[in-house]
């Protein structure tokens, strides 16, 4: 067999298994969107189903031949070369763990999420414990077992599952360098006697209008209602199915403006990302996004670089104004900008603002990483949770429903998620400071050049380099918090008024 037929079987091996998983996809979008409640059980049939021939193809002993074979043929730096070196790694991370423990990670974070829920609504820590003990167990043990040379820390391991080549070292300096910046500048927004009269965004808005509103938003920016849609779901999320057809959720709350209408930018951006990954390299890793710290560059730089900037709603707040007619008259573009961007330390990080956001992923990051190694014991999370929110937000949790339970990745076993929420954050900034002329382009309304520099830089390379390399090729430099601090502290200096 020649290296030519070997990796074109390999490239067909993999494309069934992505057309497979894509198959699931369907079926959880539709799960969280029209299946009727009765469906529950048979759907967990379908997908328990795929997921076992999934796993049965991704693990066939023929891809590891297959890449065996093809290990070191192609050039260092071409579309063959990182195939071969990611469909490797994601081989060598499936065959490393023991079935015994995939299948036990899937009993136990199947019960853990059913005490997870009963132990936020109840407000019992105690309910959800023993099962956060058992699941560190297990990931403890995935870590150990699927560690190469490259991890120097046992985390390093777990954060590879989302975030390839992201360390534990890298993080702790990234979120060093980000809290002593944004901590005392979310001190002096409080202490600023601007206050941002934020009841604009909770007057009427009827749920049809905001619709048409936020879909118009997304064709602004270069959503493709040809080859997507956008439904509702309770948990928003944007999955793709495969080239061509690309799903959007959100939800709308009738007397709340922010919550469909930034939760629509954020999910068109990862969909934006999702339509101009190469189409010919589909069921690839070259034809699939790069890390989930990519992805979430992409949705929060639509959403907040864009969506939460001045020269966005020059052009933006004339047609809302006309899209809910009357509900505007008395609001200026000053007051507007204030209101969407109000900053205010709350204790639940999904409706946290763009200034202390990060601040909600530091305390997880500290938190899971001293779990992982024994640092801290689950019985001493509700103490250490709350003595972190008091350092970085000044504010105590009241219940542990509010505070460590709030969050469901703990629950499946997510643990090495939470760090790509703000990597994502971070390259975002990074990115639009790489761009030539942002802020003009947005104030033009015409945002295909923030697309197309977008497509070139960062869509259309797949997983092709890892995030590190992507972002050092796309903005010159590796990630640093530097751009976000200063694209924080030049925002909120002037809206807030701070330098005065
Ligand atoms: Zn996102």
């Amino acid at each position: 067999m020649t290296h030519a037929e070997a990796y074109a079987e390999l490239v067909a091996r993999s494309g069934e298994l992505a057309v497979l998983q894509s198959c699931a996809s369907v079926l959880g979008w539709d799960q969280q969107t029209y299946m009727p409640r009765g469906g529950a059980a048979f759907r967990g049939d379908q997908l328990a189903l795929i997921a076992k021939l999934s796993h049965a193809e991704a693990t066939h002993p023929r891809f590891g031949e297959l890449l065996g074979e093809l290990g070191g043929t192609f050039a260092e730096g071409t579309v063959e070369a990182a195939n071969v070196r990611e469909l490797k790694h994601g081989y060598d991370r499936a065959t490393k763990l023991p079935s015994r423990l995939v299948e036990e990670l899937a009993r136990v974070t199947a019960a853990a999420h059913e005490a997870w829920v009963d132990a936020r609504k109840g407000d019992s820590f105690a309910t959800f414990r023993p099962h956060l003990e058992t699941i560190l167990a297990l990931k403890r043990e995935e870590a150990a077992a699927v560690r190469t040379a490259e991890h120097a820390h046992l985390y390093d391991a777990l954060l590879d599952e989302y975030e390839p080549g992201a360390s534990t070292a890298d993080l702790t300096v990234l979120f060093a360098g980000l809290t002593a910046a944004v901590v005392p500048l979310v001190k002096a927004i409080g202490e600023s006697s601007t206050r941002p009269d934020d009841t604009i965004l909770t007057r009427d808005y009827p749920v049809e209008r905001q619709k048409w509103f936020a879909e118009s938003a997304a064709v602004a920016i270069g959503f493709d209602f040809n080859n997507g849609r956008l439904d509702i779901a309770a948990h928003p999320f944007c999955s793709t199915f495969g080239p061509g057809d690309c799903r959007l959720t959100t939800r709308y709350n009738p007397n709340f403006f922010n919550e469909a209408f930034f939760g629509v930018l954020h999910e068109a951006g990862h969909g934006l990302y999702e339509q101009n990954l190469p189409a010919e390299h589909f069921g690839t890793p070259c034809g699939g996004y790069c890390s989930l710290g990519v992805h979430e560059s992409q949705s929060r730089f639509w959403e907040n670089q864009v969506g939460r900037s001045r020269p966005f709603w020059q052009g933006f707040l004339p047609r809302m104004k006309q899209a809910f007619p009357g509900t505007l008259d008395d609001v200026s573009l000053d007051a507007f900008e204030l209101a969407v961007n109000a900053v205010k330390p709350s204790l639940i990080r999904v409706e946290a603002d763009e200034a202390t956001y990060n601040l909600h992923i530091a305390v997880r990051f500290e938190l899971e990483l001293a779990l992982i190694t024994g640092d801290l014991q689950a019985a001493e999370l509700p103490a250490a949770w709350n003595e972190k929110y008091r350092d970085y937000l000044g504010l105590t949790p009241p219940t542990d429903a509010d505070g460590c339970l709030q969050d469901v990745h703990w629950s499946f076993g997510g643990i090495g998620y939470f760090p790509t929420y703000t990597l994502g954050n971070l390259l975002a900034a990074q990115l639009q400071r790489a761009m030539p002329d942002s802020e003009a382009t947005i104030r033009s309304g015409d945002f295909s050049g923030l697309k197309s520099w977008l497509t070139a830089n960062i869509h259309t390379h797949g997983r092709r380099y890892r995030a590190q390399e992507l972002c050092t090729r796309a903005t010159g430099g590796a990630l640093s918090p530097v751009p976000f601090v200063e694209y924080l502290s030049a925002k909120f200096d002037r809206l807030y008024g701070l330098k005065i």
